[in-house]
């Protein structure tokens, strides 16, 4: 927001800002008028601006040696010269304009880039579109409102809004976004946005959101949240659970605290609410008199101190640093471990500078607690908070290494997370939950120089540039006061652990010996494939054959962060199962609907509270505090949220939740990976299309002249693409558009040609969904055609049947006649080796 000829300019920040916390546009106006208290920048946030500036220059400077023509609009000017160059270089013709200013009262923006493309615009046979560099790794909704804002700006200069802009992101990825799928939440938004500007509130109240830790003026709305005493004071209290609070007066931390034992708050569940009051209490008390205190929570079964395994002399206490800055897409550059050996305490750093080392080191770091852990089988690791954990498992798979060994660490439950300890066994007058907070209770104040994560970011920055070891040193120390705050942290915890509290012990048949051996033969297989894929390969067949080696273990990678997922949630409380769609939380058992038998099961019906889901009939199920399958949902009435679950066992419990069950049959897709490896070993030419489609090569179509386009743009599109799948010679076609583009409709128009012709057609996609859309196309294209033919859709009872009148449904694969004029069917159908 800035003044300008009397009037105020808004910029993209402005709007998403408005949509991050009106508050904050409150406070803009406001400072505006009178300037304001802002944050000062800490060394985190001009680190990033300075990253951000650096990454900028090298993307430019990539394109500048790739030959573009790149001018720079300089920033010393006036806005309305700014604005006049950047007018000027768009008639000019510029492949890129970097810097660019747009204006059009009340709105202006400076895009990082304007890209010229080739759509004839007013300009001339081209036009441009808006480019941002940003240094995240992932598109974030604030940065579509930026590139909408400039999108708007350009219809002026060219005669209409251009059709899609683009993000460069941090790990180098171009995204590119179409502006209509945005427009009208944009356009939307805008008029709000300028209906609040024209008449500004006179009063607001900050209320805390995610933005906060990062807003300039929350120095400010800390001071007033201090002040009116607010909710947001208790620790580890949830926005939605303010709200719900505030709803019914209870608008202080004191009122909370002093709340009646009796009271009761709608769709807070009185566990919840037992918990923020206690909360709330201990901190209250600690105000009045200084004191630290504690409580011990009531045990509750799988939680708390029940998380603790039996400690051992071996346990290993391990924490992390990253570098979330480092381009393309972060580094972890510390892997630092705390244990004993005779007694004697040591600390072990595993380091890694780049990305190659990054690997490497992550090989060294699991290959360390594999062998630790053979050498003392009870031992465990433990960690403060997720980021280990969440690290760990992205490495594996973004690396493509250790896997198997990640997922025999995480399915043998041998990372202990004290946080989740430490949040169901106690509760402290401390504000918050982080580490630093609980050493208050168990050890002394730390010295060392970096105090915070933020802070060793920008010190390993400094080392970067200056290689000053002693910088190394302040992170290494840190990394150390880390682990041992962790051991002293568990040492606490096992004094204050009631003595009859259970340890915990894996119980679960997921990790078995037969699983283990499984896995490890599967494992062993794929290394021979890969062995005897890679054996006679050049260089040219390199890429391939190594793509499909890595395939043939891809579903077993696939289902690994199901069945983690399904760990994590023995973790959550009923609020945040409530809020996970693959569950359904709190449930109750129906006081109308009876437990009935069907066959050997019995189904047993349970009430459920309002909230969304993905369950369906006939999914497995579990209960969420245990990774046992128990058996099949029976029907579930989601308008009277009324749900059966059909299970063997002869009880279940009063008040559960339920998660959905991991339920893979990929034996036939495995089987058919294997078999597709084979014929490449044995050179065979069996599947030819497939062989040319994963090598990238060009569809291979008969009197298709090389480098002549498939489609002639002066033919009609639907014949053209008839006419090249016709004359395709064992290779494939693909169709590629936005939604609405008519790629059904093609496809359909295609396949019944086909059929005419005498040509046995078979469909496949992910979903039943996008198959019976097809089909139904097809019939009506067949009809209008008057083609008759006989066609079959592998179906499942229920949702995935198709609903036609040519096509039938089958609902086993005994039924099925390949010689149909047309077979519809998921991955599972075609994977059978007699469609092959
Ligand atoms: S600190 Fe939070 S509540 Fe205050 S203005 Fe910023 S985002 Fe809004």
């Amino acid at each position: 927001m800035r003044n300008y000829n009397n009037n105020i300019l808004f910029s993209a920040t402005d709007l998403n800002e408005f949509i991050e916390c009106p508050h904050k546009s409150f406070l803009n106006f406001k400072n505006n008028k009178t300037p304001l208290q802002k944050k000062a920048d800490d060394a985190h946030s001009l680190l990033l601006q300075k990253k951000g500036h650096e990454y900028e220059a090298q993307y430019i400077q990539s394109l500048k040696e790739s030959g573009y023509n790149i001018v720079e609009i300089p920033s010393q000017n006036t806005l309305e010269k700014r604005v006049e160059m950047t007018l000027d270089v768009m008639k000019s013709g510029a492949d890129y304009i970097f810097q660019a200013a747009l204006l059009e009262e009340p709105w202006h923006g400076f895009a990082d880039l304007l890209e010229r493309v080739n759509k004839p615009s007013l300009l001339g046979p081209y036009s441009y579109e808006a480019v941002d560099i940003k240094l995240k790794r992932t598109p974030e909704p604030s940065h579509i409102i930026q590139l909408c804002v400039y999108s708007d700006l350009l219809k002026q200069y060219q005669g209409e809004t251009p059709f899609s802009f683009s993000l460069i992101l941090g790990n180098g990825e171009k995204k590119t976004f179409q502006f209509s799928d945005f427009a009208q939440y944009y356009i939307t938004i805008k008029r709000q946005f300028e209906a609040y500007a024209s008449l500004p509130t006179e009063n607001s109240l900050p209320s805390p959101c995610s933005f906060c830790s990062r807003c300039k003026w929350q120095k400010l709305c800390d001071e007033q949240w201090k002040k009116d005493d607010h909710l947001s004071q208790v620790a580890n209290i949830q926005q939605s659970q303010i709200i719900k609070l505030e709803n019914n007066n209870i608008q202080t931390l004191e009122s909370l605290a002093l709340l009646n034992s009796a009271a009761s708050i709608p769709k807070l569940s009185e566990q919840t609410l037992n918990r923020l009051k206690s909360q709330a209490r201990l901190q209250y008390n600690k105000r009045k008199t200084g004191k630290n205190e504690l409580e011990l929570l009531p045990p509750s079964e799988g939680r708390g101190f029940a998380r603790l395994p039996k400690p051992d002399t071996a346990d290993l206490f391990f924490d992390m640093e990253g570098d979330p800055l480092y381009v393309p897409d972060g580094l972890e550059y510390l892997f630092g471990f705390y244990y004993f050996d005779n007694g004697n305490h040591i600390f072990k750093p595993f380091w890694a500078h780049n990305k190659i080392e990054e690997k490497k080191t992550f090989q060294l770091v699991i290959d360390f607690i594999i062998a630790h852990l053979k050498i003392h089988p009870n031992a465990h690791i433990y960690h403060y908070n997720h980021y280990e954990e969440t690290a760990i498992k992205r490495l594996a798979s973004s690396l493509g290494t250790r896997e198997n060994e990640v997922d025999n660490i995480l399915r043998g439950r041998k990372l202990v997370d004290l946080f989740k300890v430490v949040h169901d066994a106690i509760r402290t007058s401390e504000p918050g939950y982080s580490i630093k907070n609980l050493e208050n209770f168990y050890m002394e104040k730390r010295e060392g120089s970096v105090a915070t994560a933020m802070e060793s970011i920008v010190v390993y920055d400094h080392w970067k540039e200056t290689k000053n070891y002693k910088l190394l040193k302040q992170i290494s120390d840190y990394n150390e006061d880390d682990c041992r705050s962790t051991y002293l942290l568990q040492q606490w915890l096992l004094k204050l652990r009631p003595a009859d509290t259970k340890w915990f012990e894996l119980a679960n048949e997921e990790n078995s010996e037969e699983k283990k051996q499984g896995q490890t033969d599967a494992e062993r297989k794929k290394e021979l494939y890969e062995i005897a894929l890679l054996k006679e390969d050049t260089e040219d067949d390199h890429p391939f054959k190594e793509l499909v080696a890595q395939l043939l273990e891809f579903h077993r990678r696939e289902e690994k962060p199901e069945w983690w997922s399904l760990f994590d949630r023995q973790e959550k409380e009923v609020d945040e199962l409530t809020d996970d769609l693959e569950c359904i939380a709190d449930l109750t058992p129906s006081l109308e609907k009876a437990p009935f038998k069907e066959k050997k099961s019995t189904v047993y019906s349970y009430c459920f509270p309002p909230q969304e889901h993905k369950l369906k009939t006939e999914a497995n199920w579990s209960l969420t505090n245990d990774v046992k399958r128990l058996g099949t949902i029976h029907s579930l009435d989601n308008e009277e949220r009324i749900i059966g679950l059909k299970t063997t066992h002869n009880s279940l419990p009063k008040f559960f939740s339920i998660t959905l069950f991991p339920s893979h049959n990929n034996k036939p897709l495995k089987e058919a990976l294997y078999r597709f490896a084979d014929s490449i070993i044995a050179g065979t030419n069996r599947y030819p299309a497939i062989i040319t489609f994963l090598k990238r090569e060009k569809p291979q179509i008969k009197n298709q002249l090389p480098n002549a386009p498939i489609i002639d743009n002066n033919k009609s599109i639907i014949k053209a693409s008839i006419n090249a799948v016709e004359n395709l010679k064992n290779s494939y076609l693909f169709i590629q558009g936005p939604p609405g583009a008519g790629k059904t409709y093609t496809s359909s128009q295609i396949i019944v040609s086909l059929i005419n012709s005498g040509k046995r057609v078979g469909i496949s996609s992910n979903s039943h969904k996008a198959i019976n859309n097809l089909l139904t196309s097809i019939e009506k294209d067949a009809k209008e055609k008057r083609l008759l033919f006989r066609g079959q859709k592998k179906s499942n009872k229920g949702d995935s049947e198709f609903k036609g009148e040519i096509i039938k449904n089958i609902f086993s694969n005994k039924d099925l006649d390949p010689t149909s004029d047309l077979i519809a069917g998921t991955a599972w159908l075609f994977a059978r080796e007699e469609l092959d």
